[in-house]
């Protein structure tokens, strides 16, 4: 399987798991985990990754890295081609979380609403890697 890159005016709420769709007006990407999970991937382009089209195959950068859900998928699409990384663990997804967190907070006219949300994801995230040990 391999991703195909569809420039959309929205995300669809039926997405198809082998199109990366990207709305350049809201500035998002969206994507069904390639692990086949079903679970659905929104993607901050440009602010957390770059997508782009490669003859008509979708490029993302960085990783991705799905924290929320129970795949802990992590992986890199290079022209449309899914490469497997290794898992997160749960300390290295909240640092990660941190680091995105703290690159908006440094924009952001607002830091409140998004350090609670921080504290909600990082919350999230250790519980649910204390789950599965
Ligand atoms: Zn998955």
């Amino acid at each position: 399987m391999k991703f195909r890159y569809q420039l959309v005016d929205r995300i669809p709420a039926q997405m198809r798991p082998d199109i990366v769709y990207h709305t350049e007006e809201y500035e998002l990407a969206g994507l069904l985990c390639a692990c086949g999970c079903g679970h659905r991937i929104t993607l901050l382009v440009p602010d957390s990754h770059e997508v782009w089209d490669q003859g008509g195959f979708a490029t993302v950068r960085p990783s991705i890295g799905v924290f929320d859900a129970p795949c802990k998928s992590h992986y890199i699409i290079s022209a449309g081609s899914v490469q497997w990384l290794p898992a997160f663990s749960g300390t290295q997804a909240a640092n990660i979380m941190h680091a995105q967190i703290a690159r908006h907070i440094a924009r952001d006219a607002k830091p409140a609403s998004w350090l609670q949300r921080a504290r909600l994801w990082i919350r999230k995230i250790l519980q649910g890697d204390k789950a599965i040990h």
